[in-house]
């Protein structure tokens, strides 16, 4: 039993388990939140099914500068630890598409309901329209300046997340906490977040979407490739493809490199399958107008920009030939797509960067730098691949807090 008093700041996924594990090894917590309830940005998550973690939990779908504190915090802490806590709270999980979990209800709702009372079962204080502005540490007492008053613990855990999604309570606050108390920061970027471009095509083909694949270059370099949706939109392209290259787009950006997407339109055409596809279809007398021809295998808003990128002067179907025909299976294999800003934090789901992990003990989450301060959730620098990886980090982060072998 340890009886130092807690304060968790944030109550999100991070905080809101570390406050019922902690409670439950018989401490006394306090858990603030700036927001007149918690787990704001749980409910929203999964688009309101609460994607809730992932079966497949694996080092390469997280992202940090210090790898080794990643692998040493999963070490024992996989799916199934994340499963046994959610089955004692009484919330079944199911599978979907690629090892994804969710709720059996699926509803994000049922998640913080269950969450939230548990931690008032088990004892946890929960203190919501509560902001902290200021932390300070003397002696062996932290305390904190909040929008209800003046606080203060002999334990401090900063769950208060990253800057992702402000509307939802997203904030740099606990940055600047950390920082104060002699902490350093990993540079923060958006992540699964939208692209911008300045191109102005896109905006003709805002609305369309395509099973595709896109290659990001920087500076015409080749970086990755992602397969999935590609959506035009007014500022750029959105969809799981964009959101899943977002992440190395927007450090690069920072970086000041020169970010062009090379979009696949038909991925699951090879070029040898494309090219007998076209000639197939090409009718030697045909008067057709070539973008009308076109519209049989492509969307209509696309047209344009095909025949503009792939340089075609062909006006009719009769004109084409095998050379035509290969510059427009170029074209529509790699539409070229140059980037210039991300949507930003608002739009993003996640932060790159944040806390510098090696200050972190990766079995405890106590700073390395200060007694009795501990970190969870995505104010570290880690941040994981869509599918679930960010609320795994987030429990298992969370369910490692002051977690010793004492307990
Ligand atoms: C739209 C959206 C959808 C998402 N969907 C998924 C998904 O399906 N699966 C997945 O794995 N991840 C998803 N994520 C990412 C996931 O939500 C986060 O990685 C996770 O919530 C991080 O947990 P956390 O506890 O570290 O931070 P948060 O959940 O952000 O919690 C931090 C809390 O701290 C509070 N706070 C901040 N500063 C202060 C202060 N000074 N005083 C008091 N309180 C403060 C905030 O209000 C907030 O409630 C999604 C994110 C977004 C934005």
């Amino acid at each position: 039993m340890n009886n130092e008093k807690m304060i968790i700041i944030g109550a999100g996924a991070a905080g809101l388990v570390a406050a019922i594990a902690r409670s439950r090894a018989g401490q006394r917590v306090t858990l603030l939140e700036q927001n007149n309830k918690i787990g704001k940005k749980i409910l929203v998550s999964g688009n309101g099914k609460c994607n809730i973690d992932n079966r497949y939990i694996n080092l390469n779908r997280f992202h940090s500068q210090n790898h080794d504190f990643v692998a040493e915090v999963l070490e024992g802490y996989d799916f199934p630890v994340v499963e046994k806590f959610f089955t004692s709270l009484g919330l079944e999980l199911e599978e979907g598409k690629e090892g994804k979990m969710f709720p059996m209800s699926l509803q994000a709702s049922s998640v913080v309901e269950l969450l939230e009372y548990e931690a008032i079962r088990v004892g946890v204080e929960i203190v919501c329209d509560c902001a902290v502005t200021s932390v300070d540490k003397k002696g062996d007492t932290f305390t904190l300046e909040t929008s209800q008053g003046a606080k203060s613990c002999t334990q401090l855990v900063l769950t208060s997340g990253s800057p992702a999604a402000p509307q939802l309570g997203g904030s740099n606050s606990g940055y600047a906490f950390a920082t104060k108390l002699g902490h350093t920061l990993v540079p923060r970027h958006p992540s699964l977040v939208q692209l911008c471009s300045e191109e102005t095509w896109v905006k003709g083909c805002a609305g369309v979407k395509v099973a595709g694949l896109a290659k990001l270059y920087a500076n015409g370099e080749y970086i990755t490739e992602k397969k999935g949706d590609l959506l035009f939109t007014n500022y750029g392209i959105s969809g799981l493809a964009i959101l899943d290259l977002s992440r190395e787009v927007s450090t690069r950006l920072a970086n000041f490199d020169y970010c062009e997407l090379s979009l696949d339109l038909m991925p699951e055409y090879s070029k040898e399958k494309l090219t007998n596809l076209l000639l197939s279809r090409v009718k030697q007398e045909s008067e057709k107008p070539i973008g009308l021809w076109l519209q049989g295998v492509l969307n209509k808003k696309l047209i344009a920009i095909i025949l503009e990128q792939s340089k075609s002067r062909v006006k009719l179907e009769k004109e084409l030939n095998r050379k035509e025909i290969n510059k427009l299976i170029h074209t529509i294999k790699n539409l070229k797509l140059s980037v210039n800003d991300t949507k930003g934090f608002k739009s993003a789901e996640v932060a790159t960067g944040g806390i510098n992990t090696s200050e972190v003990n990766p079995q405890t989450m106590e700073s390395k730098l200060i007694d009795n301060l501990f970190f969870a959730g995505e104010i570290l620098d880690v941040d994981g691949d869509r599918g679930g990886f960010n609320f795994h980090w987030a429990w298992v982060t969370g369910l490692r807090v002051n977690n010793t072998s004492k307990d």
